[in-house]
């Protein structure tokens, strides 16, 4: 694999001005997997300019044309999976089983889902009487910040870059710093699948730096933004100077909740898969898990058996469930929270110390962990860990456990585990988040809109809905009647 990496500027593929470069570190075991050029702002600067320049014309291609490129770049993609599905483990540590089998997959089915929505834009009529007809058009925007996360990187910047661009806008990406190797690569099929010089621009750099100077370009019209809600919140201050609007999808504290009557052994399945699948790193992940009181010592006692099975160690290893988490610093910060956790009077039920074995002993690994007993208004039970915590209490009633789902900051999404579908349906309406699945939990495809409410963010990802987001609506009106219809008509001469 290359270890030097290049951004792209104007559709060349360059270094950074000042020849810096930041190493990505593969958490699983703590050694270099490339150099990413370490921008400033000048990149910004001129990677903005590219993209103000080119939009003009991109906006005016037909979407078929721009479909054609789509198409282009999936074929691209599917024909480099295992070795971008190897190197998306190797730089955030996710399985190489999710990697190759979800994440590869989706990004290039994304580009295939686009080109085909992107063509089915309509606008609307709207009735102003016989004197006129009056219409909706939607239009791009011109040219976009993205600014991405680590947890799914390629997935991420991938899902705002091609409703970005279907809809006739330009693009400037910054990816996350630890893992930007993958959307780097990206880069470089753009040119080979033919994306106009300037349409597609990647910059790579420190957030605080580069990702400011992207928010408060004067060229930049819009942001859209996925990570922490505190770095939403600050981005979202930044574009306010300037009235830029600001998509943004951030954190979540996921209810999980059971009812007496759930199908118990689908339930911890769903309850496993939903707390650790990508390490727990996922915005949607099930983190708190509200469960009625008559089957919690049922649950919580096949919950932790099951969570025990889940296979922890080399991430390149195809059995491998969990694999490290992102970067060492995350992983420190988790293992505060666990820390933490203990001394609040949770009961800790499966791990919270670091697994110890030949294949992790060098990387960033958090076991599994599961407390119990959980007061619902502790830090454990509120913030988000973004890593493999699970924390559970118990509830009396449907409505308690609506309360206390709905006494969070965020609202991003949460799953209801019962038979009875009309009382899954009355606690459906009254949950206070984005998504909603019923004996389900974590499915996201890209043909249902996501993004939720409160702290969690107010913007939508995935769905023909996301063109929204990239596009302004224009109101025509047009005269029927050759005279305009005014107060003054007939008196003006
Ligand atoms: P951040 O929100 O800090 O990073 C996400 C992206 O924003 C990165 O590209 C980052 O760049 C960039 N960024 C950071 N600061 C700024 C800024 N001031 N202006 C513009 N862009 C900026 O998340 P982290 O990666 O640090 O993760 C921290 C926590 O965020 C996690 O523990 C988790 O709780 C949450 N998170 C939530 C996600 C979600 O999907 N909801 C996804 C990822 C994280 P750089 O990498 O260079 O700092």
């Amino acid at each position: 694999m290359n270890s030097e990496y290049r951004v792209l500027i104007n559709g060349e593929l360059c270094e950074a001005a000042t020849k810096e470069t930041m190493e990505v570190i593969n958490p699983a075991n703590g050694k270099v997997v490339g150099l990413a050029p370490k921008c400033t702002s000048l990149e910004i600067d001129r990677a903005a300019e590219a993209a103000w320049k080119a939009a003009p014309a991109w906006a005016e291609k037909a979407p078929t044309e721009r479909a054609a490129i789509f198409f282009k770049m999936a074929e691209l993609l599917r024909a480099r999976r295992d070795e971008w599905a190897k190197l998306e483990t190797m730089q955030y540590g996710g399985p190489i089983f999710k990697t190759y089998n979800f994440d590869m997959r989706f990004d290039a089915e994304h580009f295939e889902f686009m080109a085909g929505v992107g063509r089915a834009v309509t606008g609307k009529t709207l009735p102003v009487g016989p004197q006129a007809m009056s219409m909706t058009i939607r239009q791009p925007l011109g040219v976009v910040g993205l600014i991405t996360p680590w947890n799914f990187p390629l997935v991420t910047a991938i899902s705002k870059i091609t409703p970005c661009l279907m809809m006739g806008n330009t693009a400037v990406v910054k990816p996350p710093s630890c893992a930007p190797l993958t959307v780097l690569k990206l880069g470089e099929i753009a040119v080979e699948a033919g994306i106009p010089p300037g349409v597609l621009n990647i910059v790579t750099g420190p957030g605080s730096t580069v990702g400011e100077a992207l928010v408060k370009h004067p060229y930049i019209a819009k942001i859209n933004f996925t990570g922490d809600s505190e770095t939403g919140k600050r981005i979202l201050a930044l574009a306010s100077a300037a009235v830029k609007p600001v998509a943004c999808e951030l954190g979540g504290k996921n209810a999980f909740i059971v009812l007496p009557d759930a199908d118990m052994k689908a339930t911890v399945e769903g309850a496993v898969w939903g707390g650790f699948f990508n390490s727990g790193q996922n915005c949607g992940a099930s983190s708190r898990y509200l469960v009625h009181e008559s089957v919690y010592d049922e649950f919580v006692e096949k919950f932790v058996a099951a969570a025990k099975l889940l296979r922890v160690g080399d991430p390149l290893n195809p059995e491998t469930m969990i694999g490290p988490v992102a970067y060492k610093g995350h992983r420190d910060n988790i293992e505060r929270f666990v820390a933490r956790a203990k001394k609040s009077g949770a009961k800790l039920l499966l791990g919270g110390e670091r697994p110890n074995t030949p294949e992790t002993k060098d990387g960033y690994f958090v076991a599994p962990t599961i407390f119990g007993d959980c007061d619902p208004k502790s830090e454990i039970m509120q913030e988000e860990v973004f890593g493999p915590v699970a924390a559970a209490t118990r509830f009396k009633t449907p409505e308690q456990a609506v309360e206390i789902a709905n006494d969070s900051r965020f609202g991003l999404c949460a799953s209801i585990w019962t038979k009875d579908i009309r009382q899954g349906l009355v606690m459906t309406k009254q949950l206070k988040v984005g998504t909603v699945w019923l004996n389900q939990h974590l499915s996201i495809v890209f043909e249902c809109p996501w993004g939720g409410c409160k702290e969690s963010g107010h913007s939508k990802e995935n769905s023909i809905m996301v063109l929204d987001e990239y596009s302004m609506m224009k109101n025509v009106w047009i005269d029927l009647i050759g005279t305009p219809a005014t107060p003054w008509q007939g008196k003006l001469g």
